[in-house]
């Protein structure tokens, strides 16, 4: 057969790219299998993370903190500009330049490893010593062999029940990444990363923005040193407010705006009883970011029997193994961290055991980030969890404001925390909320890798004047060895 394989990747996402290109140097015959269209109706490589996440976020959250600094900042380094303003087109057509050129990468990188495409939905037909996936697109149908399947269809937004997605008033990821003009009132429901990230886009370009969190508490997911110094920094600025505890009653869209009725748990006690307090929000726009749920949509799981789990995920165990034979699954559709990286850390390890080898991918120091100002980034437990398992540790922490380079910087907000075992000293988990937290944690996650102590840390030369002085020092504070220089 013609469109036979070693190998099928259905989706083309960081997982699946990743896992194609591996497979195919591998030496193995290669397909991949991807439904994404560009604007054009294009076929359009690297899933959310390059057409509608983690690239054009940051394109805009890089558009719209240079804003803040001419319009707010430069002024204390004596750069003077006068009238700043922002052209919502050029920055839109910036980010989606930076877009088109990553995809074009991913789809040059499939020629030049023998990676072969089929853009189109695909979906298993038939199991047995060979799987039979067909890909259709539009009228046309082609049915592919394939040895191996690795199932890489990623995730779709959360819906939120009795709310409609129209992308323009009331929108998702993929709307408030293209709002043609500044929204004056803008709402956010769900206080999480994605909501966090694309509230501060809109907020420094000039946004009032209020985000609703369903949550009693405000990034829970952290740790909770963490979360209370984001809270206090994010929202000492005017136009941007947070209420937690919230529950949707009604949206509606009538006329150019939104209305949000939802009620708040109250703080006030009455007679024992805690009190719910009925609001209503009117704004221009309102982007839904209740999380993201997994897309196994149209794949043909159940012609083959794949087994999926009660949330959605395909089950898999560590080494990403389904329950069918040569089948596997990985990134957004299976459990874990729903991140990029952790979707392309799968897509080696598997198109390495499909080859023979054995990799592995360790959960345990998946890095995450938040790419708000200052940004927040950890790996490993936070200091909740390790109260909640009983752990016995230690923990350093040391600020920014007392950091050269920060001064020199302007963002001295923030700190390092490192938390140890309190008898090995082997670092347990590493939580940064400050400038380049994102950059800063590679240095943490490394150190979890090779299994460091605080003290390895503590001992390593770090330059100065660099940021990463405050991971030192704050490992030297895990021993009360701090030198505070
Ligand atoms: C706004 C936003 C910002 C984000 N920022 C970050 C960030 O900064 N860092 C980070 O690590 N993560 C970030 N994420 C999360 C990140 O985008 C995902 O974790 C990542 O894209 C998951 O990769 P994946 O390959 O599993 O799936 P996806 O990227 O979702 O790709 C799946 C692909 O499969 C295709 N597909 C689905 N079903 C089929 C089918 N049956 N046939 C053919 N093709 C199919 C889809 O069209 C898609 O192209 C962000 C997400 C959003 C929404």
């Amino acid at each position: 057969m013609a469109n036979a394989f070693d190998v099928v990747v259905i989706g083309g996402g960081p997982g699946g790219y990743v896992a194609a290109i591996r497979a195919a140097q591998l030496g193995l015959k290669t397909a991949c299998v991807d439904d994404w269209k560009n604007a054009k109706g294009k076929p359009s490589l690297g899933g959310t993370c390059v057409n509608v996440g983690c690239i054009p976020s940051k394109a805009l959250l890089e558009s719209s903190e240079n804003y803040e600094r001419a319009a707010h900042k430069f002024a204390a380094h004596g750069i003077r500009i006068d009238n700043v303003s922002i052209d919502v087109a050029a920055m839109l057509a910036r980010k989606n330049k930076i877009v088109d050129t990553l995809t074009a990468g991913v789809a040059s990188l499939f020629k030049k490893n023998k990676v072969t495409l089929f853009p189109g939905l695909g979906r298993f037909v038939s199991g047995g010593d060979r799987y039979r996936i067909e890909v259709r697109s539009g009228e046309q149908t082609e049915t592919l062999e394939a040895a191996h399947v690795i199932v890489a269809t990623g995730s779709v937004p959360r819906p939120l029940p009795g709310v409609a997605i129209d992308n323009e008033f009331i929108t998702d990821n993929v709307g408030a990444l293209q709002f043609p003009e500044v929204p004056k009132r803008l709402a956010v429901i769900g206080a999480g990363v994605i909501g966090l990230e694309m509230g501060s886009v809109w907020r420094r370009l000039g946004s009032e923005v209020t985000l609703l969190e369903a949550l009693p508490g405000f990034l829970m997911a952290a740790d909770n040193d963490v979360a209370k110094e984001a809270q206090k920094i994010f929202f000492r600025e005017a136009g941007f407010k947070l209420i937690t505890g919230i529950k949707i009653a009604e949206v509606a869209k009538t006329g150019n705006e939104v209305r949000i009725k939802y009620s708040v748990q109250g703080k006030e006690q009455s007679q024992g009883q805690e009190q719910v307090q009925a609001q209503e929000l009117v704004v221009d726009k309102l982007i839904v970011a209740v999380g993201r749920a997994p897309n196994t949509d149209g794949l043909g799981a159940d012609a083959v029997g794949l087994q999926i789990d009660a949330r959605g995920f395909v089950e898999v165990d560590a080494e990403c193994r389904a329950n069918l034979p040569n089948v596997y699954a990985i990134g957004d559709v299976v459990r874990g961290p729903m991140l990029a990286h952790k979707a392309s850390e799968e897509g080696v390890m598997v198109a390495e055991l499909i080859a023979g080898q054995k990799p592995h991918v360790n959960l345990d120091t998946i890095p995450w980030v938040i790419y708000t100002s200052p940004e927040i980034a950890w790996v490993g437990k936070t200091e909740q969890e390790l109260k909640a398992q009983d752990t016995q540790y230690r923990a350093g922490r040391f600020p920014f404001l007392a950091n050269g380079r920060a001064k020199a910087l302007g963002e001295t907000v923030g700190f390092v925390k490192i938390l140890a075992d309190a008898k090995s000293d082997r670092i347990l988990g590493m939580h940064i909320i400050g400038p380049f937290a994102s950059e800063m944690i590679a240095e943490a996650v490394v150190a979890m890798e090779f299994s460091a102590s605080s003290e390895d840390i503590a001992r390593i030369v770090h330059a100065h004047p660099s940021l990463s002085e405050v991971m030192h020092e704050a490992a030297l504070a895990v021993d009360a060895r701090a030198l505070h220089i």
